[in-house]
């Protein structure tokens, strides 16, 4: 099929919480006359009419593999989303800042808390962040602030960012009233009345220098056509901002050819556990925001943190360590499960990396490092403390060797839970936040882009999402990418020699 060709000024790459941003702060130039495309490689969702709220159905349309994604060694799956939004759409909302504390190890210059707070207040403000009122908390969250309570663990509230939230609980298949405040509900739409082209089922292939090129791909059953007819496209531009996330824009930057010692690499998240107490009684638990709570009492010693969560059936029992009966008879016990998520903070290595492998799909290559799974293993403890002093009866603790624990055995939890028993590869470990790969420096030998995005030694390629991080965030990460994804569009502004 011969390759059609688009004309514009401005292509945005993924449109998730660092493109979604980038478009709308790109938008007044679309009004003044500037063509300017934001390319999704999946669907544009819409709450009436695509969300069923079936577990399976929701992951499938939404997730790149449906969710469960695994790295080469398979002890560690990832879940990131294709959609107009990108993650956004799945994401729990939870909304915190990056710390000046991370910042100082990151040693970006002019990366300051200083330079970011007004943009954290324009897209709190934006989306809508507050506190959830005591009335709206459930059970499930209550048990995680009494369990930290009873202990004399810290213990916060987490700042969400929905509007009109009716509590269906299924944030993570995306919300079916649209309370969520993601990048598709607010800053895309935004970008649109200013003029801003967005074309969904638009995969980006390669960048080259001035040129994008993509193929439309047919839309998913029961999605809108596009206005373009599915085939490869070459798409002229004079500036191009990858935003494809932390697994895609490293991935597209290199089959275009570009080269980089640190390009694909230095990748990071937090490998994280889905940890459940059985309480006797009945709680609320999938009905509310599903998370309200966290605990920093391990971050600076044990580098781990505590945030309470909830997880539909099929998502859970992936999750835990057991199958059979076992795990049989934990999850008909559903409406009694209090859930914990255990967040290790991770280094950032050089071996860690995305490439791509044959088919042209992604290969991670991620090494739990010892540290790691210490970190893991100490935050299966406090949990199993945590779930006790809350109330529950039995905890599953990976590296117990076995499926239940019981209240009885509280005492004895440093013995039972050990590092030897936790075995990598027989235990499901997460990785929600995904970043780096595309990491922002000084040092083209160390970094791929300069402390703006823009790729080193290419005036016209910038990186505006999760892969421009050189280490991990530390904490949930979508409001420090917008913020940063906001100081690109500063740059590409400036470069263009316009001010707003
Ligand atoms: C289940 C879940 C819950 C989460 N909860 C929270 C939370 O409560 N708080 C928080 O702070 N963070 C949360 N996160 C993390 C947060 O959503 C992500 O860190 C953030 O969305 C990443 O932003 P991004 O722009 O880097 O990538 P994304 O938001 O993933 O967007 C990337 C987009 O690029 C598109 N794309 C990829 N390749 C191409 C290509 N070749 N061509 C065209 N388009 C392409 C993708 O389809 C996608 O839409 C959660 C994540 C998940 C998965």
């Amino acid at each position: 099929m011969s390759q059609r060709q688009l004309e514009y000024d401005i292509v945005i790459v993924g449109s998730g919480a660092g493109g979604g941003t980038v478009a709308k702060e790109l938008a007044p130039l679309a009004a003044r006359g500037a063509r300017i495309a934001l390319l999704e490689w999946g669907g544009r969702f819409d709450p009436t009419r695509h969300h069923s709220r079936l577990e399976l159905d929701m992951a499938q349309k939404y997730y790149f593999d449906w969710g469960g994604m695994q790295t080469k060694s398979k002890d560690l799956t990832l879940a990131f989303a294709r959609a107009v939004g990108g993650s956004t759409n799945v994401y729990t909302g939870t909304s915190l800042r990056i710390s000046q504390e991370v910042l100082d190890q990151w040693q970006i210059p002019g990366l300051t808390r200083q330079d970011l707070d007004p943009r954290f207040q324009k897209y709190e403000r934006e989306n809508n962040v507050h506190l959830s009122p005591e009335q709206e908390l459930n059970d499930n969250n209550k048990l995680f602030r009494l369990g930290c309570e009873r202990l004399g663990w810290e213990v916060t509230q987490f700042p969400v960012n929905t509007k009109n939230c009716v509590g269906l609980g299924t944030c993570n298949l995306g919300c079916a009233v649209g309370a969520k405040q993601g990048t598709a509900r607010v800053q895309i739409p935004e970008a649109e009345k200013s003029g801003v082209e967005v074309i969904p089922w638009c995969r980006v292939d390669k960048v080259t220098t001035h040129s994008v090129e993509a193929t439309i791909i047919p839309p998913l059953p029961g999605f809108d056509k596009g206005q373009y007819v599915p085939g490869p496209y070459r798409m002229m531009a004079k500036k191009i901002i990858l935003a494809a996330g932390a697994i895609h824009s490293p991935l597209v930057l290199e089959r275009s050819g570009f080269t980089s010692p640190a390009l694909g690499r230095y990748l990071t998240c937090h490998p994280a556990l889905i940890l459940v107490g059985q309480h006797p009684q009945s709680i609320t638990n999938v009905t509310g925001h599903p998370k309200s709570f966290y605990s920093e009492q391990f971050l600076a010693k044990q580098r781990f943190l505590l945030e309470s969560c909830m997880y539909f059936p099929f998502t859970l029992a992936k999750n835990l360590a057991g199958y059979g009966a076992d795990l049989d008879w934990l999850i008909k016990r559903f409406p009694q499960l209090q859930m914990i998520l255990v967040l290790a903070i991770d280094e950032a290595e050089k071996h860690n990396r995305v490439l791509w492998g044959r088919g042209g799909k992604p290969v991670v290559e991620y090494r739990i490092s010892q540290q790691t799974k210490r970190a893991l293993v100490q935050g299966v403890r406090a949990s199993a403390q945590l779930f006790f002093a809350a109330g529950a009866e039995r905890v599953h603790a990976p590296g117990a060797g076995r499926f239940l624990v019981s209240r009885n055995e509280a005492p004895r939890l440093d013995s039972i839970v050990t590092e030897d028993q936790f075995l990598l590869g027989q235990i499901s470990i997460a990785a929600a936040h995904l970043m780096g790969g595309c990491r922002m420096g000084t040092d083209p030998k160390t970094s791929v882009t300069d402390p703006w995005g823009r790729v080193h030694g290419h005036r016209h390629l910038y990186v505006a999402d999760a892969s421009l991080f050189p280490a991990a965030a530390e904490i949930n990460p979508y409001l420090s990418i917008m913020a940063i994804a906001d100081r690109v569009a500063q740059a590409v502004r400036e470069d263009l020699g316009v001010n707003s």
